[in-house]
């Protein structure tokens, strides 16, 4: 046997998004298509982690992180969602959210355990799901309120069911799911004896009428739900990679030890930067953080409106899904390169999102720029020749 790759190597192939990157990288035009906000990082996040460098807390930490960044984040939690959770017990620091659910995955689900994901879906719980081993089962959510029937989600369920992943405020849809919608889902849940892993990244963008509930605060749910979260979009470090998840102990633990297996720890003096961060910005910076990316998010939906796309107006996250029907093109992936070619601005083509048919006549343009850069990009949309 020559040398080869590991069978492995074909469930993490190169993503739409890392590819439209490349694309857009080579014709030198704006990059919406990856979540890379480019605001300003807090002062006292920056203060706090160069402090934090200097005086020397540069080695290994616990497995689940400093305890003054468990604690920040369980003083938080409680702040916003009047959710207890224990710091010493039931927070687990990782690299990032991604880091968080990698680890999560491991330790709870089995090879082959089936897990429902709606669809369109961000493509790393997808990825992860895969790489564990587990197998993703789709329910759709279509548009454009990106409502799910409750008899799909049900015929979704068989005996081999483990779990369900949500993501409210949602990557791509920008969907913020109601208190009914996550009733529906709990009510799933604990009929079926089901975890939830429950993405909750951009839980402080949310725009609309629905705020961010999470679903861990439903009659019940705490015990099987595993919060998922952190701070690379509220602070613009998605570079930092801190990220956590919050659960029973029963689950944390184990979820630790993966963490610990796999990356030791979270970034050290980053923890502390984030601890005091989060310890010394009060609501205030919570809620402008939302103002300020409505005003991106509502220039953003009036270019591609005035573009000739037809955007669906998100009430969470940074992303824009809207119909590119009117660009020529067999697909979404076609679509998306007359995009970059006529108007040099990368967006993501909806096919990304789904996992069979679907998405071909959408693009998520991402709105987490700077305002001199998301008001270059929707110039040059405004401009297109498809209206
Ligand atoms: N979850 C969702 C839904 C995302 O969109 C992203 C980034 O785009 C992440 C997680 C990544 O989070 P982190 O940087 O904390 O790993």
């Amino acid at each position: 046997m020559g040398l080869e790759l590991g069978k492995r190597h074909e469930w993490v192939l190169q993503s739409e998004i890392r590819n439209m990157s490349i694309e857009c990288d080579r014709i030198g035009g704006i990059n919406l298509s990856q979540g890379v906000c480019d605001t300003e990082v807090p002062l006292e996040v920056r203060v706090g982690a160069r402090e934090a460098i200097e005086e020397g807390v540069n080695t290994y930490t616990r497995y689940d992180g400093l305890s003054e960044i468990r604690v920040a984040i369980a003083a938080k939690q409680y702040a916003f969602a009047k959710m207890k959770v224990d710091p010493e017990n039931e927070i687990i620091v990782s690299a990032g959210a991604t880091g968080a659910l990698y680890c999560a995955c491991l330790a709870l689900l089995n090879p082959e355990d089936e897990v429902i994901v709606f669809e369109p879906y961000y493509g790393y719980h997808v990825s992860t799901l895969i790489a564990t081993q587990a197998r993703p089962v789709y329910v759709r959510m279509e548009p454009p309120d990106w409502t799910f029937s409750p008899d799909d989600l049900e015929r979704a369920v068989s005996t081999r069911t483990r779990a369900i992943i949500l993501n409210s405020p949602a990557n791509p849809s920008g969907k913020v799911f109601s208190l009914r919608e996550l009733e529906v889902l709990a009510g799933l849940a604990s009929r079926h004896d089901l975890f939830v892993f429950t993405d909750e990244i951009y839980e402080h963008f949310v725009y609309g009428e629905n705020g961010h509930i999470p679903i861990a605060t439903l009659p019940g749910m705490r015990e099987r739900t595993i919060t998922i979260s952190g701070l690379s979009k509220t602070f613009s470090i998605t570079g930092w990679r801190i990220g956590y998840c919050l659960c029973d102990a029963r689950w944390a633990r184990p979820i630790g030890y993966f963490n610990d297996l796999i990356y030791v720890c979270a970034p050290a003096p980053l923890q502390l930067g984030v601890a005091r961060g989060l310890m010394s910005l009060d609501s205030r910076y919570y809620s402008s953080l939302a103002d300020i990316y409505r005003v991106k998010r509502d220039k953003i939906c009036q270019a591609l409106s005035r573009g000739g796309f037809r955007p669906h107006v998100p009430e969470g996250a940074y992303y824009v899904l809207a119909d590119i029907s009117s660009v020529p093109g067999r697909n979404g992936k076609e679509r998306a390169m007359k995009i970059l070619n006529n108007l040099k601005v990368a967006c993501v083509p909806g096919e990304a999102f789904y996992h069979a048919e679907g998405g071909d006549n959408l693009a998520r343009f991402c709105f987490a720029k700077d305002d001199l850069v998301l008001e270059e990009a929707c110039r040059r949309i405004e401009s297109s020749q498809w209206k």
